[in-house]
């Protein structure tokens, strides 16, 4: 008799999505028993279909050489538009405000290259708290970039004292501290270290007010949230695909470019010949002429292996969509939750948001010893340790599933520590 296994069963029996975890490669234990993969937030498992996809453009090179820039079977030349159809859905943008190209640190700078103009008065940047290194370092590199201190220019976001978490009312009183002098807002969609999801229409509302520029590093949102960035109206956004997105280690990002800048050619911009208007992009032209949205910030001609791996997975997304996935992730998440709470509260301590719209799928456990971490990596479980003393679980709701988090609490409770 085990109550809480048999639900778990009950939730896999019922769950629409269960057929999806055979579309991916589950890693093994060395037993050869499934792991229970909660890593989705940091590497996406990887789909089946992966391979065969990123075969095609393999046998493609091997048969056309260059050729198969217009002979591939899917020719390389328009490769990307491809993804972005797929890649505009799981974001909530239109298509026109969306690319896949180079990978997100190097986006968050060509995106800050036209985005950030400090002036004397108006230089400063309002980041996420404490976020994830590279976003910082890029920040700061910009910020020194156009002659300003990073200990003046930089404000990062505070948790409130009685709840822990980042408000909007938080980021509403520095907006109307120092909304005047802070050029941009560029904070993250969900948090990887807390696992809290920010409200990007909200934060956007207030920025806007204050006459900031707003972007969003959706590096844990894409492929977890329901985003609507089109409505939501930020300036733009970027992410990778790598984690949620399933497409593989160090693969493409996206960057999405609201359309209220579509056409606006006089924001500077860092170019390259595959942002130049793609009609008379081969007629290797003197001067450049830029594509309207997204696409003119392009630089260069993209990976097409890295590029069939993202296909191969967004086709899984366009199959699911993000409404079905975010259902079930809500439940798997909140079951989760539930388990920790009624069985090892004594081990671990929650730090993400109880409130279903203030998170995703992660959630962050605060451990007293590191021990516990490895403790339940030798016994099949593949989740992540952050410094100081957080292990964070991504149950994924594409591959994971209710009796996989069952199993999870239940190794947590028989640790010693
Ligand atoms: C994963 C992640 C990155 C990684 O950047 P790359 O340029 O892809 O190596 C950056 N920022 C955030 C917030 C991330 O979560």
């Amino acid at each position: 008799m085990n109550p809480d296994f048999d639900y778990a069963l009950e939730q896999d029996r019922k769950d629409l999505l269960a057929s999806y975890r055979s579309r991916f490669h589950i890693p093994k234990t060395e037993k050869g028993e499934d792991t229970i993969y909660f890593c989705g937030n940091s590497l996406g498992l990887m789909p089946v279909t992966a391979e065969s996809y990123v075969m095609q453009e393999l046998e493609d090179w091997k048969i056309h050489g260059v050729e198969g820039h217009t002979r591939a079977r899917n020719p390389w030349v328009s490769y990307h538009e491809l993804l972005t159809h797929p890649m505009a859905e799981v974001v909530g943008a239109l298509p026109h405000e969306v690319v896949v190209m180079n990978s997100l640190t190097v986006n968050l700078h060509l995106l800050m290259v036209s985005f950030y103009r400090p002036d004397r008065g108006r230089y400063k940047i309002l980041i996420d708290y404490s976020p994830f290194p590279s976003d910082r370092y890029a920040v700061e590199s910009q910020v020194k970039y156009h002659g300003f201190d990073p200990a003046d220019a930089i404000i990062e976001l505070n948790p409130d004292p009685q709840s822990e978490y980042v408000s909007p009312a938080g980021i509403a009183e520095i907006l109307d501290r120092q909304g005047e002098e802070i050029a941009l807002v560029m904070i993250g969609g969900v948090n990887y270290y807390t696992g809290q999801a920010y409200d990007i229409r909200e934060i956007t509302r207030l920025a806007h007010r204050k006459g900031c520029v707003v972007g969003f590093d959706l590096a844990h949102a894409a492929g977890n949230l329901r985003l609507s960035l089109h409505d939501d109206g930020p300036d733009f956004a970027a992410w990778c695909s790598y984690k949620y997105l399933n497409s593989g280690p160090g693969a493409l990002s996206g960057i999405f470019v609201h359309d209220r800048h579509k056409s606006d050619f006089s924001l500077p911009r860092f170019t390259g010949w595959w942002g130049h208007d793609k009609k008379v992009r081969f007629l290797m032209g003197r001067d450049f002429i830029p594509m309207e949205g997204a696409e003119g910030w392009q630089l260069s001609n993209p990976p097409i292996l890295s590029m069939a791996a993202m296909r191969a997975s967004l086709d899984i997304f366009a199959e699911v969509g993000m409404d079905a996935l975010r259902q079930k992730s809500e439940k798997l998440t909140a079951w989760l939750e539930s388990l920790i709470k009624a069985k090892v509260s004594d081990k671990v301590r929650i730090i993400t948001p109880s409130d279903p719209d203030q998170r995703g799928c992660q959630l962050s456990l605060q451990v007293s010893d590191k021990k516990l971490f490895h403790t339940i990596t030798a016994k099949g479980i593949i989740a992540d340790w952050r410094e100081p003393d957080v292990i964070r679980v991504a149950p994924v709701p594409l591959y994971n599933s209710f009796t996989e988090v069952w199993k999870f609490v239940d190794i947590l409770a028989s640790c010693e520590v």
